[in-house]
Parts: structure tokens; C-alpha cells; sequence
């Protein structure tokens, strides 16, 4: 499974062709966990091992997946499964090719999911954006009724799944877990106070499980192998296989699944090429463009939640985005800003206010308009947005935008007087750090 420096765990199978059709899925060894699972396997049995695996969540947050599941009540309420697929976090693109080279991954990963949280209803909640791919799970999800896996009295161990793929109508917001959950509902897509957490009471008022794509494929693998197996990924805090989106100023930008836990730079240099020829690296963001940025600093660091956290910046989403010598922090900083002022829902005045107060002075740094002084009332609304919101996307702009005018102040300051010297310029960003190539929908 060690190929270089990549460990192809999730991706073992991944260019196989014909793999989203449930004959190759079958002949490589798909379904036997599900088998294993209702046919052997307890509910609590199963939780215990996801928890005893130490995986955690996928999708940003970092959670333990067991102990998330562990929190819904046990009783013979209805409750549900959400795969959260929403996936529009800046520079993250892992989902997207993992659903559409292996459906039946996801499929049967989140009816394994289901049952070991006692979830007769499941839903995929996918971004509309990734129409292709919502139409190929469709099919899988047909293909695997068809077979058994799904539906009532599953293999005929008197076990319903149920599995639905809903498609979301293009908004940032929705990936946030409770607006997911209003969403679904039919509501308009606003986070909701918690707690109530969604484990107690979440999708109609029910227990429900919510899990990002990645985490839900890796469950086959610990009930076919075991939680040591699983373990022996990784570091002891942060275990397992990562797939990682490079993105931005590399030479080879992509998904690679690496063992967490390896240095950073073996990704952004050894995997994605590093930055064009005579260039250096200035600034990366370690997960998505919600991550406080680290410097070059930081490169030799190991890929891992702890790591990264002690580096005052996260693992989130596990998607890395390089900008080399070439590109202008303080754009950076506004291309940043203007995309979670776009996304932000409205609903609480830190988040609403706080994002459009930072691109305008933002612009008004890029445009030679700010004064030094500017860049304190900066970084005092971002101190101020984080920990103030009702949910995690005001802190989302805050940290990334806070970081930076921290660690690089005297490159806004000399931004400041080298527009002021050059006149009025246009509002131009840096197209290539937050649109990668590589990187579509
Ligand atoms: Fe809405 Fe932003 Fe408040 Fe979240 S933090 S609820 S997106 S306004």
C-alpha cells in the first residue's frame, strides 16, 4: 500500500477501471465489511472499535468518530445518518474524487455507519454543484438496493437502512453541520444554536450521526482489519491515512493519500512538486483556506492534527494551499475575506458585520487608503469575531485573515505605501492561490 511517500489506503483501488460499478466493487472486496458488519457484528461492538481506531473526523473539525457515535441515545427512537459530501471549503477536493472513482465506498461505508448507530434512515448530502457525482451515486445507491445492501431486512438480518442522496443548492453554509440539517429539512440553510448537538437532537428533532465522506469510507477498512491495523497508521493521536488536496503555487497540484504524520514539506515538495522552478515558498494554508496560514517555518512539521495544532494553525479539511514569493499577502488576505463575506448567512452580527467591516479595509490596504493603524483595527475585529459567532464560519475568515496580518504586518504596511505612491489600482487577487489548477466546480 506504500507507494513512495504516499499510503494508498482509501485510494488502493482508485484508478481501477469500471470501480463505481458494484461488479468491480464486489471482485475487489467490496461489501465484505458490510457482510461482516450485520452479520456478525453488535452496534455497540462496532462503536467501540471505531472509537478504539482513534479515527477522527474528516472534514475539519478532527472529532473522534467513535465517540461521536457513542453520544446518541441508545432507545428505539427514530434516528438518522448524514454524510455531510457539501464539500466547498477553498482548495478542498478530496471527496469529490473519492465519491466519483468509489461510490460503493461511500455507500457502504454509511450503511455500516448507520447501523452501528442504530440509524434505519441515511442521507448523503451532497454539494449541487457535483451533479456528475450526485448522478453517479444515484446509480450505486440503485445497484446496491438491487444487491441487498440496502433496504429492508438487510441480508436478512431484519436490519433497514434506507439511503437517500439529497443534493444542496450551492451554498458554503449547508456543509456546517446544523444548517445541513435545516437544509435537509426543507428550511433555508442556517446554522442553528447548539446545543442541542445534532447527536440528541438533530435531522426532525432525532439522534442523528453526522460524518464527512472520508471518515465514512474509512469504516470497511476498520471492520475488515481491525482498530490495531487502523493504528498502526499515523501518529498515536492522530491516526490513520489522510487524503490531501494541493493546491495553489505547486508544480503538481492533486489529491495524495499520505500516512498522518509525515513532514509536511514530503507533501508540498516530494508529492505536489513544490513551487515552479526558482521560486520559494512564502505562505501555505495546512487545511482549506479557514486554517491559519504558516510560514516556510513550518514546512518540516509533521501532517498531523497535533502538530499542526501546536503550530497555532489546523489540520481541518486537509487541504493544503501554496503561495510562493510571487504572491501579495494582504490580497491574499482580501481574497480570503470577500469569500466568507460572501458565504456568511447573516444571522449573527459578528460574523455579518465583522466580514464586510474586513474586506472593506481590507481593499482600502490594497488600494494605499489605510494607515498603519488601519492594520491594529484589523486585527482587533478578528480577535473580536472568534468565539463570538453562533457558528464556526466568522472564525473561518477571522483566523486565516488574523494570521496573516500578524506574521506578515510589514508586508500590509509596505502594501499600503507602494499602492499609496502608485495611485488608484484596480481590486485585482491572486486568481492563483484560491483557484488552483486542478480545481473545478
Ligand atoms: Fe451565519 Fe456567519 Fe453567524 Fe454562522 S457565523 S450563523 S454563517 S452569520
Amino acid at each position: 500500500m506504500s507507494e513512495g511517500l504516499e499510503t494508498r489506503v482509501l485510494f488502493r483501488h482508485i484508478d481501477e477501471p469500471g470501480l463505481h460499478e458494484i461488479g468491480t466493487y464486489e471482485r475487489l472486496g467490496g461489501y465484505t465489511a458490510l457482510r461482516a458488519a450485520f452479520k456478525e457484528r453488535e452496534p455497540g461492538d462496532l462503536v467501540s472499535e471505531f472509537e478504539a481506531s482513534g479515527l477522527r473526523g474528516r472534514g475539519g473539525a478532527g472529532f473522534s468518530m467513535g465517540k461521536k457515535a457513542s453520544f446518541l441515545p441508545q432507545g428505539d427512537m427514530a434516528k438518522y445518518l448524514c454524510c455531510n459530501a457539501d464539500e466547498s471549503e477553498p482548495g478542498t477536493f478530496k471527496d469529490r474524487e473519492l465519491m466519483f472513482k468509489n461510490p460503493h465506498g461511500l455507500v457502504e461505508g454509511v450503511a455500516i455507519g448507520a447501523m452501528a448507530a442504530g440509524a434505519t434512515r441515511a442521507f448523503i448530502y451532497i454539494r449541487g454543484e457535483y451533479a456528475e457525482i450526485a448522478d453517479r451515486l444515484d446509480a450505486a445507491v440503485a445497484e446496491a438496493y438491487d444487491a441487498g445492501y440496502l433496504g429492508e431486512d438487510i441480508l436478512g438480518t431484519g436490519i433497514d437502512v434506507h439511503l437517500v442522496v439529497h443534493r444542496g443548492a450551492g451554498a458554503y453554509i449547508c456543509g456546517e453541520e446544523t444548517a445541513l440539517l435545516d437544509s435537509l429539512e426543507g428550511k433555508r440553510g442556517n446554522p442553528r444554536l447548539k446545543p442541542p448537538f445534532p447527536a440528541i437532537q438533530g435531522l426532525y428533532d432525532g439522534p442523528t450521526l453526522i460524518n464527512n465522506v472520508e471518515t465514512l469510507m474509512n469504516l470497511p477498512n476498520v471492520v475488515n482489519n481491525g482498530a490495531d491495523w487502523f493504528k498502526g497508521f499515523g501518529t498515536e493521536q492522530s491516526t490513520g491515512t489522510k487524503v490531501v488536496s494541493v493546491s495553489g503555487c505547486v508544480q503538481r497540484p492533486g489529491n495524495y493519500e499520505v500516512e498522518l504524520g509525515i513532514p509536511s514539506r514530503d507533501i508540498i515538495y516530494g508529492l505536489a512538486g513544490g513551487p515552479p522552478e526558482g521560486r520559494e515558498i512564502k505562505a501555505w494554508y495546512p487545511g482549506g483556506s479557514s486554517s491559519p496560514v504558516l510560514g516556510p517555518e513550518e514546512l518540516d512539521l509533521p501532517y498531523s492534527f497535533e502538530a499542526m495544532a501546536d503550530a497555532g494553525s489546523m489540520l481541518g479539511s486537509g487541504a493544503i494551499i501554496v503561495a510562493d514569493e510571487t504572491v501579495s499577502i494582504p490580497k491574499m488576505a482580501l481574497r480570503t475575506a470577500r469569500f466568507y463575506q460572501h458565504e456568511s448567512c447573516g444571522k449573527c452580527s459578528p460574523c455579518r458585520e465583522g466580514t464586510n467591516w474586513t474586506v472593506k479595509m481590507l481593499e482600502r490596504v490594497v488600494r494605499g487608503e489605510a494607515t498603519p493603524m488601519d492594520l491594529d483595527i484589523v486585527a482587533s475585529v478578528q480577535e473580536n469575531i472568534i468565539g463570538h459567532c453562533l457558528c464556526v464560519l466568522g472564525d473561518a475568515m477571522a483566523m486565516p485573515v488574523g494570521s496573516m496580518v500578524r506574521r506578515w504586518r510589514a508586508e500590509f504596511e509596505e502594501a499600503i505605501a507602494s499602492a499609496r505612491d502608485a495611485g488608484p489600482a484596480p481590486l485585482d487577487v491572486e486568481p492563483a492561490v484560491m483557484t488552483p489548477a486542478g480545481v473545478g466546480a
